[in-house]
């Protein structure tokens, strides 16, 4: 069995922990979880996510959102509000890998988590993170049997 299989494993049983969301929703969320638990991304403290988030806002060419850091939540790592072009950050710390989902959230301009969602969350890992994030997370995405684009098309510029 291939390592990306185990990850496909784990990552379908992780999935029954996000018994309130859509099977959809709980499948994307637990191949973020896993992915990250594997390769990790960058720590920011609330000082300076605001800094990278102007950083990647000017690589995408895109308004910088607005950012709320909240203080920290259980059920919630972070949210966004397309309408208002929010972020909201719970907690002291958080990660790259939590930014780039609610900045994928604010480019495609909607809250659900459906194939273009996807497609842009892999494209950011892989222009902001590294590559191999990226391609880990768009294979387990797949391997889970959600929806992507061909891993080539990660690569295109904004
Ligand atoms: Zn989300």
């Amino acid at each position: 069995m291939s390592s990306l299989d185990t990850f496909v494993q784990v990552a379908t049983a992780r999935a029954l922990d996000y018994g309130r969301c859509s099977p959809e929703q709980a499948l994307v969320y637990a191949c973020e979880d896993i992915v990250d638990n594997e390769l990790g991304s960058r720590n920011f403290s609330s000082a300076h996510i605001e800094q990278w988030l102007q950083h990647i806002c000017t690589r995408e060419d895109i308004d910088t959102p607005h950012l709320v850091v909240a203080r920290a939540s259980q059920s919630t790592l972070a949210s966004s509000d397309s309408e208002s072009h929010t972020i909201c950050i719970r907690g002291k710390m958080t990660t790259a890998a939590t930014v780039l989902h609610e900045v994928a959230h604010v480019i495609v301009g909607a809250d659900s988590h459906g194939v273009l969602f996807r497609d842009e969350l892999v494209r950011l890992a892989r222009a902001h993170i590294s590559i191999d994030y990226a391609a880990l997370l768009h294979g387990v995405y797949q391997g889970v049997g959600l929806e992507m684009s061909p891993w080539p098309a990660s690569a295109s510029q904004r």
